[in-house]
């Protein structure tokens, strides 16, 4: 009977993958050998671009109960009881969030995530368009250096870059680039906003013909200059997008590159754009997404202006974790949603109860192997945990620190 009920409640996920073509290819991606780790069989296709690991129940990457090949959707939804009661009672007969793995190699588009009211919105306008009605608020944990672009740089910043890259001062244009070094603080939003506007709108011959000038200027320029311009960041992206509009955002976005451990918090309407590293994601449960440049999918500049927050503080989005306990760091963003624990057992540290949450859970296994519920589960492992449930972990190979992250609704703060 024991036995019955722990397995009743931890049961082993098996989870999709997305091939998107920014993933890194072959066993260079996380993505792929995690699931080599728990799948021996599984063949990896050095020519495929693993780029994400899905855990939960999206329609357009569900996961399933390893043993019985059940949708994990209707297993909650016949086992309701496993999302906890305040769970349900927010929202209804579903996981809230979706928990990922990304692996990057090359820039993803450059993005923000509406609102809910304007999702929705978007949604019941456009529902080909804008096919899921949620809103995305995202969290990302860098696995490994982890390179982003997120919201808008100091004004100073963009005035000085504006001002200084003739091929940016070409195509944002003078006047733009006039009002707003003139503008008053109140009215800096709004011309900033005509600056991003100019620039996303401009004719393409014109971008493609600025973006060439820019580099070959670049391959002559002094290293103090090639420095200043950040020049082999902007390389490199041309050299994956040649002529796209969106190299240029490098010079009005905030540059950041997380260390492993650090984390960024992605609210409604901030642009950003991931460019290269591993991280472990967390987001509302949602594919919504406005694109505007670094892609060959459809953009759509008009909607972005609208909804897009000139919000200017680069350490804004940065988010601190706090200890659980002495093995569990945890990551709040403020959303409802999701929470995100990163637990790290060290070597000699054998035996661990995970903390009891009040909702139910995912967990993955980022490194070592652990007896759980008379199971074994390594390296790639993803468990579903329901609400409440206590979970002891017995390490087997004490020849690394156990390293898993947690992933759970937030609403002990709600
Ligand atoms: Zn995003």
């Amino acid at each position: 009977m024991n036995l019955y009920i722990l397995l009743y409640f931890k049961m082993e996920l098996k989870c999709a993958i997305q091939t998107y073509d920014w993933g890194k290819r072959g066993t260079n991606s996380i993505v792929a050998s995690l699931l080599k780790s728990v799948n021996p069989d599984f063949l990896v296709d050095e020519q495929m671009n693993y780029a994400e690991l899905w855990m939960g129940t999206h329609k357009n990457g569900p996961s399933y109960l390893k043993d019985t090949n059940i949708p994990l959707q209707k297993y909650i939804e016949e086992n309701i009881e496993t999302l906890g009661r305040q769970e349900v009672e927010l929202f209804g007969c579903d996981l809230p969030f979706l928990f990922k793995v990304l692996s990057i190699d090359k820039a993803l588009s450059i993005q923000v995530h509406p609102d809910k009211k304007t999702a929705k919105e978007l949604h019941d306008l456009y529902p080909n368009i804008y096919k899921d009605p949620n809103h995305k608020p995202e969290l990302a944990i860098a696995l490994s250096p982890f390179e982003t672009l997120c919201g808008f740089r100091p004004i100073d910043e963009i005035k000085d870059y504006l001002n200084n890259i003739p091929e940016l001062f070409a195509v944002v244009g003078e006047n733009n680039i006039l009002n707003l070094s003139q503008a008053a603080v109140s009215l800096t939003d709004d011309a900033l906003k005509q600056c991003f506007y100019s620039l996303m709108t401009c004719d393409s011959t014109k971008v493609q013909q600025q973006l060439k000038n820019l580099i070959s200027r670049l391959c002559v320029a002094d290293e103090s200059y090639r420095q200043w311009v950040k020049a082999d960041i902007l390389e490199r992206l041309y050299n994956d997008y040649p002529g796209d509009v969106g190299c240029f955002t490098l010079y009005l976005f905030n540059y950041v590159i997380l260390q492993p451990g650090e984390a960024i918090y992605i609210g409604p309407n901030i642009p950003h754009a991931y460019f290269s590293g591993d991280c472990i994601e967390c987001m509302a449960c949602s594919d919504n997404v406005i694109r505007a440049g670094l892609t060959p999918k459809p953009k759509d500049v008009e909607t972005l202006i609208k909804v897009l927050s000139f919000e200017r503080d680069s350490s804004v989005n940065k988010i601190q974790s706090f200890q659980d306990d002495m093995f569990t760091q945890i990551f709040r963003p403020p959303v409802s949603e999701f929470a995100v624990a990163k637990i790290t057992l060290p070597l000699g540290q054998l035996t661990y109860n995970l903390i009891p949450r009040n909702s139910a859970s995912i967990l993955l296994i980022i490194d070592g192997k652990a007896n759980i519920s008379s199971k074994i589960f390594s390296r790639g492992s993803v468990l579903f945990i329901s609400a409440n449930d206590r979970v002891e972990v017995k390490v087997l190979s004490d020849c690394h620190p156990m390293v898993m992250f947690q992933a759970f609704s937030n609403i002990k703060n709600f």
